[in-house]
């Protein structure tokens, strides 16, 4: 009668998907999925009927339509009546627009539809580069939206930029930007951040065989570096925490009224 399930396949080739996404990718009629290539021959191992979405991405095409043809070839297996999965790289909900919106899509129509968690890069890169994103807080935004919109950065706590290769792609049809815009991405750093704080180009292996990649350069080489898509922006917080003193009385009163 048709259903889906978005599995996770994480970021590491064969280290990091959990069993209970393993066993729904056996067991499924159809998994349809955007992978790095290594991991779809992996996943074609596991379910010959494997279908790649990777296909549908093409130079000069809005990623928007991309999606939109990954949500509409996914559903037009669930209304044929197959089990489907939908099997995507890292944690399949994040930073990805297609695995949401097929779960959305499917129970509108009143499809059983759900998502399974897994190992996503911000996973790999707190354990590869040793942070806690709870002892001063972590603030993620996807580079563009960063810069397209006015938001609130904090330099107290980590910030955590994500698709850095396509910094500043207002078309939303490039596969790289450059030098230029990631200069204007310096610009706007450089109102919170020195020129000379350290930054880090973060890169998790797709493989045991692949090295790891943490970087570390002044904020104002970054646009230099050699970045892709697979690049993560790491920025350390360049100030101290300031104590809420107005929170910290009203908080002093409680406690002497609970004496
Ligand atoms: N769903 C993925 C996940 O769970 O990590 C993220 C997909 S998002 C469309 C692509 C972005 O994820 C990249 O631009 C980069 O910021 C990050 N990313 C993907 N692969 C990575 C890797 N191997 N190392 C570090 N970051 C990576």
């Amino acid at each position: 009668k048709g259903s889906i399930v978005v599995v996770s396949t994480g970021m590491t080739l064969g280290a990091h998907m959990t069993p209970r996404c393993r066993s729904y990718i056996e067991h499924a009629d159809i998994v349809i999925g955007s992978n790095p290539p290594l991991v779809e021959q992996w996943l074609e191992s596991i379910n010959p009927n494997y279908q790649s979405l990777q296909g549908l991405y093409a130079k000069g095409k809005h990623r928007a339509d991309t999606y939109r043809e990954m949500v509409d070839t996914m559903m037009a297996a669930v209304r044929e009546g197959k089990n489907v999965v939908g099997a995507f790289y890292g944690h399949a909900g994040v930073f990805a627009w297609a695995p949401h919106r097929v779960v959305k899509e499917a129970r509108k129509e009143g499809y059983e539809a759900h998502m399974e968690a897994g190992v996503s890069a911000e996973d790999c890169l707190y354990a590869d580069m040793g942070i806690d994103p709870g002892r001063v807080g972590s603030q993620h935004f996807e580079t563009t939206q960063l810069m397209k919109y006015q938001r609130q950065i904090d330099p107290t706590a980590y910030l955590i930029l994500w698709q850095v290769g396509l910094a500043g792609d207002t078309t939303v049809k490039r596969f790289s930007t450059g030098e230029a815009y990631r200069q204007v991405l310096v610009d706007l750093l450089s109102e919170h951040y020195p020129l000379e704080h350290q930054v880090a180009i973060y890169e998790c292996p797709f493989t045991a065989l692949d090295d790891m990649r943490i970087e570390w350069m002044a904020l104002k080489n970054l646009p230099s570096a050699h970045v892709s898509l697979i690049s993560t922006l790491v920025v350390p917080p360049s100030q101290k925490m300031v104590k809420n003193q107005t929170v910290l009385d009203k908080l002093a009163e409680l406690d002497l009224q609970q004496e």
